[in-house]
């Protein structure tokens, strides 16, 4: 299976990359919300964020930080949204996990306009009961 980011990773693929350790690598991302909008993600394969091992995580996660704070300086925007987007429903487009680093301005046009939700009466509860159930279940696993 042909992936991209793998292919960047190997050297097949050109990228502008910005930071490599031994288990991550981050560039920047070729359409960029803002200029500077980067990309962090694990040497390791992984589709998305659900399975990713908790050591290459913690790189991850450790090199975003890194790199996140490399940008307010260098660049100096007004905010950073970090993302991960994951399934087609929530705009994932490369199925090898990543942490988007995007630079914000407050006139920059990049806009969630969310329609929030209200809950019923009980449907909080009944929602944070699913979710608990699954956390014990996975504790237990
Ligand atoms: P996502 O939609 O969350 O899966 O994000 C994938 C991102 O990868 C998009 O923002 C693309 O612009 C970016 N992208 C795709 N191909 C490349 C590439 N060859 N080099 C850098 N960024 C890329
Ligand atoms: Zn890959």
């Amino acid at each position: 299976m042909s992936c991209i980011f793998c292919d960047i990773i190997n050297g097949i693929e050109k990228a502008e990359i910005l930071f490599e350790d031994e288990s991550t690598i981050s560039f920047l991302d070729i359409r960029p919300l803002n200029f500077g909008h980067s990309l962090v993600i694990p040497k390791k394969h992984y589709e998305n964020f659900y399975n990713v091992d908790i050591e290459d995580l913690n790189s991850v996660i450790k090199a975003t930080q890194f790199l996140t704070n490399a940008i307010k300086t260098s660049l100096n925007p007004e905010g950073i949204n970090i993302i991960s987007n994951n399934g087609s429903s929530a705009g994932q487009t490369i199925y090898h996990f990543h942490f988007h680093i995007i630079p914000r301005f407050k006139n920059d046009h990049f806009t969630f306009r969310p329609q929030f939700k209200d809950y019923t009466e009980g449907l909080m509860k009944e929602f944070a009961d699913k979710i608990r159930i699954a956390i014990n279940t996975q504790r237990d696993d």
